[in-house]
């Protein structure tokens, strides 16, 4: 019963126990292969908004 993820990042699989389990505020979940990835991930999604938002304060 070897069930692979495959990293939501660079879609490599992620063996069971290695990778990291994200649970998403929608409840989908994602799995890295590393934290490099889940990092990037994070870096990706930011939200653009948030992005702009921080702009127009400058
Ligand atoms: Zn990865």
């Amino acid at each position: 019963m070897l069930s692979l993820k495959n990293c939501t990042f660079c879609g490599k699989p992620v063996p069971m126990g290695e990778g990291i389990m994200m649970i998403r505020n929608d409840g989908a979940i994602s799995w890295f292969c590393s934290a490099k990835c889940k990092k990037s991930t994070l870096v990706f999604k930011r939200d653009p908004r948030k992005l702009k938002w921080a702009r127009s304060k400058k």
